[in-house]
């Protein structure tokens, strides 16, 4: 007889990114069973996994608030919804100060206040401990399991999935009171830095049982890399000065307002840029960031701060970009009875409107709406 698992369970979570670790983690602590299925390894797999992240973390003086909700607006079009951003504000702090005091996540310290700085995560350790976490708090993991099908009874209600588990060679079923799609945005196999799993799996289960979707054309996102290269980290650009290859200034070229420019330049000319607006003290916060954005350039023996290298862009889709499934509530339910969707999954037009999620947003809305969904699902 062929091997095959039949699983039963409250919560079925899919994909263990941050949105899937915490939907599974809010969920469990809900008092749910949660089984939480990976297409690849909970805790190394998605786009967080290998890169360093910046949070959305914004103290809760209004004041700073504020400013933190008008940086994006006219940018995303004035699209943005301000309860949603508060709600955004208001989950991030709190879940950033339980990974500091109970996930007991490393922050680095501020030498001169002596508190910790809490608007960055570095993802290998973040994610890591988010695996540490669910484990403990009893969630069932099928790690390089996708889930290949949403299963739905005869009242349209969604109740499982059915995947492969590709390390045992077999099918799996899961059926759930509810389920939590949290597998990502789609980065059309662009090779953006952790994004070979983000195929849009959920994009398309949500689409075969009729889910709405949202923003999707805010879906074209691309980000700035050195040329042959797939480590993305377009805020760093914004300390870079763009050129064309005999040296004049590339002018309007930028990593926020000016991709345009560079996109259209790169049709006919090679584009090059120099990181040379940082700072000693940014430089070494910069390093300090995201290690990974350098190991590039030492390869190739570059200096980014003082030589100048060639660019290219890298689709990266929906994980940049806003689009996903549609949330109509306020636990992100879907127009899909017994559907909830989280992270890159769902859509970000809610704070970032028509403007890319990266830089700050996307991680935060990650750990909050997977917070929500996973107590919605429960
Ligand atoms: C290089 C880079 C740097 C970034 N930096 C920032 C930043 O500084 N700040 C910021 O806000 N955002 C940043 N982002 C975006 C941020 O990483 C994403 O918004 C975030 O990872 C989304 O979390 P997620 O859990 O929704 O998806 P992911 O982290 O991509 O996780 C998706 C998970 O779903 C799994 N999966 C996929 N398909 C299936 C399936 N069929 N079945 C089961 N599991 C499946 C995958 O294996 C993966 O584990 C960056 C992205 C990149 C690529």
């Amino acid at each position: 007889m062929t091997e095959f698992l039949d699983l039963s369970t409250d919560v079925l979570v899919i994909g263990g990114g941050p949105a899937g670790t915490w939907a599974a983690l809010r969920a469990r602590q809900s008092g749910a069973d949660v089984v939480l299925v990976d297409k690849g390894y909970c805790g190394t797999s998605g786009a967080t996994a290998p890169s360093g992240t910046g949070v959305w973390y914004v103290g809760p003086d209004p004041s700073v608030r504020a400013k933190a909700k008008a940086s994006r607006e006219s940018l995303g079009g004035h699209l943005a919804d301000h309860a949603w951003m508060d709600r955004v504000l208001d989950q991030t702090y709190a879940n950033m100060n339980l990974l500091a005091e109970e996930g007991r996540y490393p922050f680095p310290v501020d030498p001169e206040t002596g508190a910790q700085i809490r608007t960055g995560l570095q993802g290998p350790e973040y994610m890591r401990r988010m695996r540490t976490w669910i484990k403990r708090a009893g969630v069932h993991i099928l790690d390089h399991s996708p889930a290949l099908e949403l299963l739905v009874d005869a009242d349209g209600q969604v109740r499982g999935a059915a995947g492969y588990r590709r390390q045992k060679h077999h099918d799996y079923r899961v059926t759930a009171g509810a389920v939590v799609i949290a597998s990502g945005g789609c980065a059309f196999l662009s090779r953006a830095l952790g994004t070979n799993v983000d195929t849009g799996d959920g994009a398309l289960m949500a689409a075969e049982v009729g889910a709405v979707f949202s923003g999707m054309e805010f879906s074209n996102s691309y980000a700035i890399v050195p040329a042959n290269s797939t480590i993305t980290k377009t805020a760093y650009y914004g300390y870079a000065t763009f050129f064309h290859a005999d040296g004049r200034v590339l002018e309007g070229a930028g990593s926020t307002k000016g991709r345009s420019v560079i996109a259209k330049t790169l049709l006919t000319e090679p584009v090059f840029a120099q990181l040379d607006r940082a700072n000693s003290e940014v430089q070494r916060q910069m390093r300090l960031g995201q290690p990974n954005f350098f190991l590039q350039f030492d390869r190739r023996g570059i200096d980014p701060f003082t030589d100048r290298f060639e660019v290219d862009l890298l689709a990266e889709g929906t994980v940049r970009g806003t689009g996903g499934i549609e949330v109509v509530s306020e636990s992100c339910a879907t127009t899909v009875p017994g559907l909830f969707a989280a992270g890159d999954a769902a859509t970000r037009e809610r704070i970032c409107g028509g403007f890319t999620g990266g830089g700050s947003h996307n991680s935060a809305w990650a750990m909050s709406s997977g917070s929500w969904a996973g107590i919605g699902a429960a």
